[in-house]
């Protein structure tokens, strides 16, 4: 990666074609696209409208961020309404997002006033593992309206030529704005486990790697220019090649990291125990570190400081650039409880929706809440854990209801201790009603066999009895068992139906104890009925 402008792709790949195709009767089109081929920003503001891209056809992609006017505590009650706690993460993106975003607005209107040396807000966010790190990006991004992604500063290597280099990350945003580069320019990039790629001056010196990826991630932070297209990937390559040999040129080949807001991440697990030590050395602060339980460790992150951040292995002109730093606390199991009850996103809501998709509702106590919560917090990863507990609480009751009668249910403490007795004592109350539902499960295969084959199937009460009775036999559901009773009947009603014209069908207990003889004999009988009345 450079800072001057990247090397043309497209001759080396059409060259590559040329080569390829040289022996073919493929005609490769000699015409080489050079640096005035290729559209810049004023060719595309000038609006040529042939050559326009979506960026600047009806609805323009930047709307949102030409008229951005949010103050910062509007953007702290969005976010409150999603993500809980992280109270002091809220105001300090709140205030960084504000100032970045008027500062593109004004840039984007071409305010003369703005000051020339605009030091960008990129943002260190510290904190342990599932506390809504992510999560406040997220709903920031979407708030903003621009595209947002999210890598692992491990999967980067420094040359990119083992793992993914960081320029990829900017491809990404591309990606995530459908192809738009100028939306893309206006993205947010999140680089998570950022404290791996720090290794402390040991007597190995530090991690060369880290350290190289640090630098790679800090030109892109400042300002650069990154190629469209990465030239490890052939894919990308050749689609560019071929929309040159189709005789279109690429509206733009690289795209402008100086308005892309950049987030870096990380737990710094090791860092809070430094601090710690340093704090509890000095006086200074002693007392308001000491307020925190030794378990969470976490809560000393905020006093980080920037040489903490250079001890710790990053270089100091990385953590010069990333002049916003917060810390965000661990959740308390209060505070998951109040995940499920009040943010809007909710995994509780995933879940009246899964059941609903059945027409089953069911309805949590306050008491299942508090168990849940605390629950997950045993986990220790933070709000992620809620997932793990839903998913093992409710696990069996997603597989055993749709197939009951039952449309409702209580979720209680009990039930979040052991789910199962709760499960075996609703399937005995529903079990008078059980009938009715096979009965509909007989009907919808009947439903369905006549929507594909346009013969219609009646089942008799007593053939309804032998398939229910078969069904609980072999603990198969009604549906796999008819498919493969009846397997052949498609073919042998419709020699019936060419035969006598047949199209409905009455069955009974024999058809269900042995379909393939009940078959052959309806298409005796029909071959029978044939000869009599040759007409
Ligand atoms: P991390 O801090 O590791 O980036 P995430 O933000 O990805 O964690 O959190 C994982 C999920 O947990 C989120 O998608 C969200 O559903 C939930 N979550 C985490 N923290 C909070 C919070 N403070 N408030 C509401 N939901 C949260």
């Amino acid at each position: 990666m450079s800072d001057k402008e990247p090397p043309n792709p497209f001759e080396e790949i059409q060259r590559q074609l040329n080569e390829l195709f040289k022996d073919s009767n493929v005609k490769v089109s000699t015409h080489t696209f050079n640096e005035s081929d290729i559209l810049d920003d004023a060719d595309i503001h000038d609006g040529d409208e042939a050559s326009l891209d979506e960026a600047s056809s009806a609805t323009d992609p930047l709307e949102k961020i030409r008229h951005f006017h949010l103050k910062p505590k509007e953007v702290r009650d969005y976010l409150n309404r999603f993500v809980i706690r992280q109270d002091d993460a809220k105001k300090v993106l709140s205030v960084a997002i504000c100032d970045h975003y008027n500062h593109v607005r004004q840039s984007l209107s071409g305010k003369k006033t703005i000051a020339k040396e605009y030091s960008k807000q990129n943002i260190l966010l510290l904190g342990p593992t599932g506390v809504g790190k992510t999560y406040l990006i997220k709903n920031i991004a979407r708030l903003i309206g621009v595209p947002f992604v999210k890598a692992d500063a491990t999967k980067f290597s420094e040359t990119g030529y083992v793992g993914s280099d960081v320029e990829d990350l900017v491809r990404d945003l591309v990606k995530a704005a459908d192809g738009n580069i100028e939306l893309a320019e206006h993205g947010i990039i999140f680089v998570d486990e950022i404290d791996k790629i720090a290794s402390e001056a040991g007597a190995g010196g530090r991690d060369v790697s880290g350290r190289g990826v640090q630098i790679n991630l800090l030109k892109l932070m400042e300002e650069t220019e990154v190629n469209l297209f990465s030239p490890t990937d052939m894919m990308a390559q050749m689609q560019a090649a071929m929309e040159i040999q189709r005789g279109k040129a690429p509206q733009r080949k690289s795209i402008n990291t100086g308005n892309i807001l950049f987030i870096v991440s990380g737990a710094f697990d090791k860092l809070s125990e430094t601090i710690k030590k340093r704090l509890t050395k000095s006086q200074m602060g002693f007392g308001a570190a000491q307020q925190d339980s030794d378990e969470d460790l976490s809560s000393y992150l905020r006093y980080a400081e920037t040489t903490d951040f250079t001890k710790y292995g990053f270089e100091p002109e990385f953590i010069g650039r990333v002049p916003v730093r917060v810390a965000c606390r661990a959740l308390s199991s209060q505070d998951l409880a109040h995940i499920l009850t009040t943010s809007e996103g909710s995994i509780l809501n995933q879940y009246y929706d899964d059941f609903r998709g059945y027409g089953i509702t069911f309805n949590i106590t306050a008491q299942a809440i508090l168990a849940i919560a605390e629950k997950a917090s045993t986990e220790g990863t933070g709000a992620r854990g809620l997932m793990t507990v839903l998913e093992q609480l409710f696990r069996d009751f997603k597989f055993e209801l749709p197939s009951s009668a039952i449309k409702s249910f209580d979720v209680t403490a009990d039930m979040v201790e052991d789910p199962l007795p709760t499960l075996t004592t609703l399937k005995e109350q529903g079990a008078h009603l059980q009938q009715d539902v096979w009965r509909a499960d007989i009907k919808r295969f009947a439903a369905g066999f006549e929507k594909m084959h346009g013969f219609t199937l009646e089942f008799k009460p007593l053939a309804e009895e032998a398939l229910i009775e078969a069904a609980l036999k072999s603990t198969r559901s009604i549906q796999s068992l008819c498919e493969e009773k009846f397997n052949d009947f498609e073919h042998g009603l419709t020699i019936i139906h060419r035969n006598s014209g047949q199209t409905v069908f009455r069955l009974g207990k024999l058809a269900i104890q042995d379909p393939d003889k009940e078959l052959s004999k309806w298409v005796v009988r029909s071959i029978e009925s044939l000869k009599k009345d040759p007409e």
